[in-house]
């Protein structure tokens, strides 16, 4: 066993214990967004590295730090970090801005960041995603959180923290990065290497610094003075309001938190993240927000957009195991031609079932039954000669021979697994 080959640090295989609560996931986000009107996607796990760092943005901790680059045929190529660049790549290269507007699409899959592994972290990870198409309008910030908090809902998660802040337009914005910039300036050299680089290329990402000591400065109440300042413009003020005003309306409860930048440098106006106090350092389940001018950046036509990400995994750690589900039958038969035909007829009646291979014992074959599945179904001798089925629920241990057409009916009335 010394030299056997295991899964790559930051990695993990998802065991077929554990399969169900994923299929959950994805079963229940193919019902709510399909309901809301948003179709799935599935884009190319790798892509052109140039997608990356312009999609996402050089200065961000995913494309400096994260990315899994590779070279094939002189071209450099990338494991995606996250799915939003790519979804945009795919609408413009298929011309889906001629589609009706909005364009809505979801997407689930893996995602691949070289982090530090950790509770809640992993190099391998997967996302469940929406990103919506065409409108600028505050309704579609609202229908996008909606659709967030839906999901959530629908997967039993009603008490997660919503919070949302407005990083303004590009406009104003410059405002409150010269702002910050000459508040941040005493102290730029006790920031960490990190941040010293962001003060020049994009200091808004200061105050999403986890580490200590920038984290003290931004306590500073010179500086928490320039935080809590209304910097954004009139017109994103009034988006900003609007939306707020939609969630209102729409009972979703949120806070502001004016240190809420994201990691990402694409987004404008809204962001929002979505938190759970169950999840320990890594609380965020959920980000999101709009991105005016990634599409035309990547080199489509103007348009406005809005989208988020949750991570599976957080999604997991906060929901209850999922049992897994008994078959609905256990054919037990030392008659291994009549097993097998019987099998094949009560599967293509839709109904779950199993037999044993190996003709054991029938008292062995019947302890497997009880285990496995809801009822037995029996062909013994008198059964063969006969041509009935002995069907036994396990649960209550009640037997009834029957002829095949009985047995059929019944099984047409069992609740299918
Ligand atoms: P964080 O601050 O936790 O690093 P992020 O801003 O990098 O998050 P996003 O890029 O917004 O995360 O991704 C959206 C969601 O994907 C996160 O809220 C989180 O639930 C999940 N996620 C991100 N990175 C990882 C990872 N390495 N392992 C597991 N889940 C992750
Ligand atoms: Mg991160």
């Amino acid at each position: 066993m010394s030299n056997i080959i295991k899964a790559q640090k930051g990695t993990k295989d998802i065991l077929p214990n554990d399969i169900e609560q994923w299929q959950n996931l994805e079963l229940k986000a193919l019902e709510i967004f399909t309901r809301a009107g948003f179709s799935e996607i599935r884009t190319p796990i790798f892509e052109a590295t140039e997608l990356f760092a312009r999609g996402v943005g050089d200065t961000t901790d995913i494309v400096n730090k994260e990315m899994y680059t590779f070279e094939k045929s002189e071209r450099s190529l990338t494991l995606r970090p996250e799915n939003t660049a790519g979804v945009v790549r795919a609408y413009i290269e298929n011309g889906m801005h001629r589609l009706a507007s909005p364009v809505k699409l979801w997407y689930k899959g893996p995602m691949f960041r070289y982090e530090r592994p950790q509770a809640g972290r992993q190099r391998q990870f997967h996302q469940v995603g929406a990103e919506m198409f065409g409108i600028k309008e505050p309704t579609a910030d609202a229908e996008i959180i909606l659709l967030a908090v839906d999901y959530l809902k629908a997967l039993g998660l009603n008490d997660l923290d919503v919070e949302i802040n407005s990083l303004g337009c590009s406009d104003c914005r410059e405002g409150f990065k010269t702002a910050l910039r000459v508040v941040l300036k005493p102290e730029l050299d006790i920031m960490c290497p990190d941040c010293q680089a962001r003060y020049e290329k994009n200091p808004l990402r200061i105050l999403d610094c986890k580490v200590e000591v920038c984290r003290r400065i931004l306590e500073k109440q010179e500086v928490q003075n320039v935080i809590v300042s209304d910097y954004i413009c009139g017109d994103c003020q009034k988006h900003f309001d609007e939306l707020k005003k939609y969630l209102d309306a729409l009972n979703i409860k949120y806070k502001r938190n004016k240190l809420l930048v994201r990691g990402l440098d694409y987004y404008n106006r809204t962001v929002f993240e979505i938190k759970s106090n169950n999840l320990g350092s890594q609380n965020a389940v959920c980000g999101g927000g709009r991105y005016d001018s990634l599409v035309k950046n990547l080199g489509g036509e103007d348009t406005p957009a809005v989208g988020w990400a949750m991570g599976m995994e957080r999604l997991n750690s906060l929901l209850e195991k999922i049992e897994s589900k008994k078959m609905n039958a256990y054919v037990v038969s030392n008659f291994s031609v009549e097993a097998l035909k019987l099998v094949e007829e009560l599967r293509n009646l839709g109904i779950s079932c199993d037999f044993d291979m190996t003709n054991k014992k029938f008292g062995k074959q019947l302890e497997k039954a009880s285990k496995n599945a809801d009822f037995a179904f029996i062909l013994g001798e008198d059964e063969i000669k006969n041509s009935t089925i002995s069907v036994k629920n396990l649960k209550t241990s009640e037997q009834k021979n029957l002829s095949k057409d009985e047995a059929f009916k019944f099984v047409k009335s069992m609740k299918k697994t």
